[in-house]
């Protein structure tokens, strides 16, 4: 390739972690949007020199992933595949580097020329995270760029690694790691099937195919057909495997294939991350999660914690809501006293003031559910229920992270739906956040809450804690059956899986604790990180 030949370079990487800075940076005025043909993703192209060099800059979708779950994720895809861009430059953010490298590795295990630009570094820096670039990009086997996006720290250096990379015409090299003995022997067999009979020759590796295959990308198996010569080779193969992995493992390849990823990123930031706080309290986190999210003791924790935020907020609300009760049966006396006997004293008295106050004396209650529910969020402790309900919700049609909303509708007597609904933004798949929304309302709500209270005081006075608890649990089911029937019929359709994040564990703050108390919890969490 000469000076002048034009490069094409595509800008893949998570939402957030500055592909649109860089893009900008690296192209200022000499941009236009368009669209992807067919689909309504936006398509933003511009120009950028270095020398005499011109480049041609493609933003791609922001994405997590390179499966075919997301249109994003399909759009960015097919554009790699299918046109083929000299070089992606891959934008990470390096103050959240384990999570961002995800993206990387399906782009390095797709084969594609890829320069690293390790973005936010001045926010790592801050957070006393230090990536080492040298030994990043000998670990990748890919070079890496340090930049502050927003700054234009690092454009230059970034513009030059690509054109470098670009120069000798390099060929396509998948990385190839390893997804444990039984996966792995899958894999050979499967690309030597594939080796012989590939549609597109020399241009997708078969290693790559058979990884796909075996993860069950829906756009890689629709193009086997199970009944061809082709398809009953390889579809027994891989029913072979997942049975294998589900006896030895309890799992799905997928999730296997996912481990081992997450395990290949873990290796590559032990080495080439140097952080000593957070390092430190990575390996807490660990620790902690090999407790509170094993498949024995996980559950059981989970339960005693729901029950003991129970006990918590009946017991400690207790107090508050006797001192709302004889305020206003003081006011209904006083009232009284006032007011002569008849029509309009039975109004104010037993019409506003004990049904005010009837509303008003559960507030304490309810602050206090919000109160735990805060506390569970910002400790961590809440991604990792999600974490354990995903595999449970999964088989109702709705999503581990359906929990939270869950929770907050009442899945802990006391909740509210409105912030329950809110709570659904987090939840991508249309579908699960649609069932999730149409039956969160069906959960133990602070509006339920006075009627229950009434029948539990007379019939099973001496344990409110209890049937209460009960209560709610019979909520749960008839939210989940309810979801699984909307599910089969008027939601139909597959969910799409993704990566469940589990972030450290961090002791609450006081302040936060409040913030979201008052907040409702939910309603303001897991925004994207600025
Ligand atoms: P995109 O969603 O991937 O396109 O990311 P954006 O380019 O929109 O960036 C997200 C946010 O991060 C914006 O507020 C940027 O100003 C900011 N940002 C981008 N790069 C950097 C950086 O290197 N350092 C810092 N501190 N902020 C950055
Ligand atoms: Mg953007």
């Amino acid at each position: 390739m000469t000076g002048s030949d034009k490069i094409t370079v595509a800008l893949a990487g998570n939402p957030n972690a500055g592909k649109t800075s860089v893009f900008n940076a690296l192209t200022g005025a000499r941009q236009h949007v368009g669209n992807y043909p067919g689909v309504t993703v936006e398509k933003k192209e511009g120009r950028a020199f270095i020398d005499d060099q011109e480049v041609h800059v493609v933003d791609l979708p922001g994405t997590y992933s390179l499966t075919a779950y997301s249109l994003e994720e399909l759009v960015a895809r097919d554009f790699i595949m299918g046109e083929r861009p000299d070089v992606v430059i891959d934008v990470v953010d390096s103050s959240n580097l384990e999570r961002n490298l995800y993206l990387a590795i399906q782009l390095l295990e797709l084969g594609v020329p890829l320069v690293i630009c390790l973005n936010m570094t001045d926010v790592a820096e801050q957070r006393g995270i230090h990536v080492d670039p040298e030994k990043l990009g000998q670990l990748l086997g890919a070079p890496v760029v340090p930049t502050v996006a927003r700054g234009g720290k690092g454009m230059k250096e970034l513009l030059k690694a690509t054109v470098d990379l670009a120069r000798p015409n390099p060929t396509w090299d998948p990385l190839k790691i390893s997804y444990g003995p039984d996966v792995d022997r899958a894999i050979d067999e499967l690309s030597d099937i594939l080796q012989g009979s590939r549609p597109r020759r020399g241009l997708i590796s078969p290693h790559w195919l058979a990884v796909k295959f075996l993860e069950g990308d829906p756009e890689i198996l629709n193009t086997v057909d199970e009944e061809s010569e082709l398809g009953r080779k390889l579809f027994p193969l891989r029913k072979r495997l997942a049975h294998h992995i589900l006896a030895t493992t309890d799992d799905d390849p997928e999730s296997i294939i996912a481990d081992y990823r997450y395990g290949f990123i873990g290796g590559v930031c032990r080495q080439a991350v140097k952080a000593k706080i957070r390092e430190h309290r990575l390996d807490t986190s660990d620790r902690i999660d090999r407790v509170l999210t094993n498949r024995l003791i996980g559950p059981l924790v989970l339960l005693l914690v729901l029950y003991g935020i129970y006990q918590f907020v009946f017991v400690v609300s207790e107090t508050p809501v006797a001192w709302f009760g004889s305020f206003f049966s003081w006011l209904g006396s006083s009232v009284e006293a006032i007011i002569p006997d008849g029509m309009f004293q039975s109004l104010i008295v037993s019409g506003v003031i004990d049904g005010v106050g009837g509303v008003l004396g559960f507030v304490p209650l309810i602050m206090f559910m919000f109160f735990a529910v805060a506390f569970l969020e910002d400790s961590g402790y809440m991604a990792r229920v999600a974490y354990m309900m995903d595999r449970l919700l999964r088989t109702f049609g709705l999503h581990g992270n359906s929990v939270m909303a869950m929770i907050v509708s009442g899945g802990i007597a006391g909740g509210c739906a409105v912030p329950g609904v809110m709570a659904t933004r987090v939840l991508k798949d249309p579908k699960a956040r649609l069932a999730t929304i149409l039956t969160v309302s069906m959960m133990n709500c602070g509006a339920k809450l006075p009627l229950y209270a009434v029948l539990v005081g007379a019939f099973f006075s001496g344990r409110r804690a209890e049937i209460m608890f009960a209560l709610t649990l019979i909520s749960w089911g008839i939210v989940l059956v309810a979801a699984r029937i909307l599910r089969w019929t008027a939601l139909r359709g597959e969910s799409a899986p993704f990566v469940m994040e589990l972030p450290l564990y961090r002791l609450p703050t006081t302040k936060g604790l409040f913030i979201h108390t008052w907040d409702a919890p939910g309603s303001t969490s897991k925004r994207p990180a600025p």
